[in-house]
């Protein structure tokens, strides 16, 4: 008799039935300064902390202060600052101490080369493409947050990763759900799935009048009313290039067409992930609003352990609403979906170009209505100017996505300077 095939894992994604909590397990936190990282030391606490864990790298940007108190706390081997003053006074706070304090992006990839049994990548934006892919050489799981990497990177990335063998386990909320149903569905045909749908909340102004867009300011955009999170997620949740940059992220992870692939409104975030079947019938799967449970399923899988932000659980929300995207007011969607069918590095441009566009937003020298729309024309001159086919050499595919990355935010600073001086 004929077996039916099983839902397949892409190369390079965590195994469904790999556990991933060893005895003395060794780990590190890229990016352990920011919102994921912290929430990341949290769960290893709940899970006993320094005592269990063998902290091997922790990494930061510029927070000294705050990787200060980490490195009393967990006395890592290793530490790495990008910013180099930052490293310098991280130093100074450990006299005749044995710590390895590194400096720079070099530093930052060779804390994340030391090896150990899970990483945390949560670094944000591109600067956590190098370091991921350092770690990858010598660590077996590596729970990714940032998914900026994937988007720059392209399939290549997955494809890395397997050679490395290492797997990634998704902590992004909306893929770790897809995740978690895939594993249950681990029996079905694959092709009996025919839409995976990622969950938007719709951030701050899903119901601000589209006239007030344009005078939108940082400090509005940067509150989001369910998640908190560090500044650039959130300016991206509230223009929803976050979502769009997350159907990439789905569409690498899982090796999906982008039409498999889109993003449904539903405020209350209690709803992270669904997958349609063919005959109509939908798997969802809820949890808690809180970036926690999806870190520690990473580490436990395939336990789950005790819960985090019971007190939000979605058995209080008897009323969960769906609704579609408006396309006006968040053309970043359409826009992703166009990077996608330009190719990899139209899509690595798209982020690029996001990524400038959102810190000068966040500078005061872009509005607020012109981050996506900026991104997308970068997106569409790189798209005319560098090759898009996939190449097989994931090394060499990385490094020409690189290259469309540098020329793309040297093209968004240049258009964000003319549209500064114009206004
Ligand atoms: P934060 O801004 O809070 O933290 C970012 C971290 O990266 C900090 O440790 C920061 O250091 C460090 N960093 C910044 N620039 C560099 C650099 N050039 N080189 C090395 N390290 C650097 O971001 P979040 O924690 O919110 O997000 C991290 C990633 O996780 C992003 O990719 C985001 O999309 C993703 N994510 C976040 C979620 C959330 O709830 N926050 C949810 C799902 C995904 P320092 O602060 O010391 O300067
Ligand atoms: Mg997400």
């Amino acid at each position: 008799m004929l077996m039916k095939p099983k839902i397949r894992f892409s190369p390079g994604l965590h195994p469904f039935d790999r556990p991933c909590l060893r005895a003395g397990n060794r780990v590190s936190i890229l990016g352990a300064t920011g919102s994921i990282g912290t929430s990341a030391a949290e769960v290893l606490d709940r899970l006993g902390g320094a005592e269990k864990f063998e902290f091997v790298a922790l990494t930061g940007g510029s927070n000294a202060e705050r990787m200060i108190e980490l490195v009393k706390k967990y006395r890592p081997k290793i530490v790495a600052m990008a910013n180099e003053a930052a490293a310098k006074t991280v130093k100074a706070a450990f006299p005749g101490e044995t710590i390895t304090i590194l400096a720079g992006e070099a530093g930052v990839c060779e804390a994340a080369s030391a090896g150990a049994d899970w990483v945390c990548a949560a670094i944000v934006g591109t600067a956590g493409l190098r370091p991921v892919l350092c770690a990858a050489e010598n660590a077996p799981v590596i729970a990714l947050a940032n998914k900026e990497c994937l988007v720059t990177a392209g399939s290549a990335f997955m494809a890395r990763m397997a050679e490395c063998g290492a797997t990634i386990f998704p902590i992004d909320s909306e893929h770790n759900a897809l995740y978690q149903l895939l594993a249950g569905l681990r029996e079905a045909n694959p092709d009996e799935i025919v839409r995976y749908s990622l969950t938007a909340s719709g951030g701050p102004f899903l119901r601000t009048p589209l006239a007030d867009f344009s005078r939108i300011t940082p400090e509005e955009a940067v509150k989001h009313p369910n998640w908190s999170m560090g500044a650039k997620i959130s300016v991206d949740s509230a223009t929803m290039m976050n979502k769009g940059l997350e159907i990439i992220e789905a569409c690498r992870l899982f090796d999906l067409a982008p039409d498999q692939c889109d993003a449904i409104i539903h405020p209350q975030s209690f709803a992270h992930g669904l997958l349609q079947m063919r005959d109509g019938g939908v798997f969802m799967y809820l949890s808690p609003t809180d970036m926690r449970v999806c870190i520690q399923s990473s580490l436990l899988w395939t336990h789950t352990g005790e819960a985090f932000g019971r007190e939000k659980s979605p058995f209080d929300c008897l009323s969960l609403q769906f609704e579609a995207p408006d396309p006006v007011r968040f053309p970043a969607l359409k826009i992703a979906k166009e990077a996608l069918r330009l190719g990899e590095s139209a899509a690595a441009a798209l982020n690029a170009a996001n990524e400038i566009c959102v810190a000068a937003f966040l500078e005061k020298s872009l509005p607020f209505d012109r981050i996506s729309y900026t991104a997308y024309e970068v997106m569409l001159k790189i798209a005319d100017s560098f090759p898009n086919e996939p190449i097989s050499d994931p090394s060499a595919a990385i490094r020409r996505n690189l290259e469309a990355d540098a020329t793309a935010r040297i093209l968004a600073k240049e258009t964000v300077e003319r549209e500064y001086k114009a206004r």
